[in-house]
């Protein structure tokens, strides 16, 4: 991807009103825009990066079997009145269409998978079924303050398991609390595995926690067995209930977070299957979600510097940004442009994903300011002071230690990239 062809522009400024690190950083280099409080648009480059986030989530979801489908948003009130949810969920967005029809905008999908696979589940034979959607949900939140840490429409990865009973339930919550494991620490994340509350079903849920100074979650942490569990749930605990250490507090963001739901929605839909013993039973179920868009927010407050962004390699936009550095000596530039493009070319050619500062009414100063704010994992500069040498400089953002390389070792340097 060109520069000059490119919606790029990185912003000097950004609204008082945004007071996450995040929400800045990436408004300051054009990842999102906020359309109003909690509501976010994804421009190219944080799309990119959303389908970056997107693809690690949906590879790991298939490695433990689920099946992608995409659920209605739209939904009509009578399947929310069924659960209860229509009067309880306060955050719950409801339409009325103009002949008279109320729909629930989405802000979870057990009132619309439910029902739907009653279609489909009738015997134990037909058990366990695991079916996950990435889209957007819609929650009227109270407190919207965070960027796209807390959106008012925001992007969640849901998956939903069904189980003859809550054994098989249990084994699979746990291949997924793995699944999710391997998920967050491939963005590039550390999580903590955090026991919450698990609503009137189950004594705890697990979520998923990102230390950071802009999550809103607070919870107990134990440093010497691992023991987590949210403060919410767990007032003026001082010692751990495991060990008897002492526990200090994180604050937190959640990313994630399972449930085992067990036969919560199934009753109220009456979804059931017949044994083995011929005996009609209640589907056992589990929910598990990501905040796929929050996600984008932590990756950010837990990797930059005082310069910008610093992107994990597997979710970065662009694994590489080429600049090229005018001199202001026409026939120098002419030169440095020719290599630029060249090694463009080869970059395109090999499949390597790089975003190319090839813009010339930029200078040179800007070009290396913006490169760290964008915060691409390895940065490729041709300048006069490499090419009197026949060098290309090779940087990396994250440890920013410099290479100066022979321009004929460029081949070697993104072979097998
Ligand atoms: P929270 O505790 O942050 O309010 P939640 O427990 O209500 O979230 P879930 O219903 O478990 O959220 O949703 C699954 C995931 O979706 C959460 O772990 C979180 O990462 C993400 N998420 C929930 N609400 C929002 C929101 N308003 N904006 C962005 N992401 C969200
Ligand atoms: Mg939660």
């Amino acid at each position: 991807m060109k520069q000059s062809q490119f919606y790029f522009k990185t912003r000097k400024e950004v609204s008082k009103e945004e007071i996450a690190i995040s929400a800045s950083l990436l408004i300051r280099t054009n990842f999102i825009e906020k359309l109003t409080s909690g509501i976010y648009n994804f421009l190219p480059l944080g799309l990119r990066t959303i389908k970056k986030i997107e693809g690690i989530v949906r590879e790991e979801i298939e490695a433990v079997e689920g099946q992608e489908i995409l659920m209605a948003l739209l939904n009509p009130k009578r399947n929310w009145e069924q659960t209860g949810r229509w009067s309880t969920f306060k955050a719950l967005f409801k339409t009325q269409s103009r002949y008279g029809q109320w729909f629930a905008l989405a802000p979870t999908h057990e009132e619309v998978i439910t029902p739907m696979v009653k279609n489909f589940i009738f015997s134990y034979k037909d058990l366990p079924l695991y079916l996950f959607h990435i889209s957007n949900k819609f929650r009227d939140e109270p407190r919207s303050k965070s960027g796209i840490l807390r959106g008012k429409e925001f992007i969640m990865k849901d998956l939903y398991s069904f189980h003859t009973d809550e054994k098989d339930l249990e084994k699979y919550y746990e291949k997924v609390k793995k699944a999710y494991q391997r998920i967050f620490k491939r963005c590039g994340l550390k999580t903590f595995v955090v026991e919450a509350s698990g609503g009137t079903f189950s004594r705890f849920s697990h979520e998923f926690q990102v230390i950071t100074p802009a999550g809103e979650d607070k919870f107990y942490y134990c440093s010497s067995c691992k023991f987590c569990r949210n403060k919410e749930i767990a007032e003026n605990i001082k010692k751990c209930p495991e060990c008897g250490n002492t526990l200090k507090m994180f604050k937190g963001s959640e990313v994630g977070n399972i449930f085992k739901l067990k036969d919560k929605y199934s009753k109220a839909f009456d979804l059931k299957f017949r044994d083995k013993d011929g005996k009609n039973k209640n589907v056992m179920m589990g929910c598990y979600g990501i905040g796929i868009s929050r996600l984008l927010g932590v990756i950010v407050e837990a990797n930059y510097d005082k310069d910008g962004i610093i992107w994990p390699k597997e979710v970065a936009p662009f694994a590489y940004h080429l600049l090229s550095l005018s001199s202001g000596n026409t026939k120098i530039d002419k030169i440095i442009k020719k290599q630029a493009d060249l090694f463009y070319k080869k970059m395109i050619h090999k499949g390597i994903e790089v975003l190319y500062d090839d813009r010339n009414d930029v200078s040179s100063g800007e070009k290396l300011v913006d490169a760290d704010l964008l915060g691409l994992p390895y940065r490729v500069v041709i300048s006069e002071k490499t090419m009197k040498n026949r060098k290309f400089e090779l940087r990396e953002r994250r440890n920013r230690k410099v290479k100066l390389l022979k321009l004929s070792d460029f081949d070697k340097i993104i072979k097998g990239r």
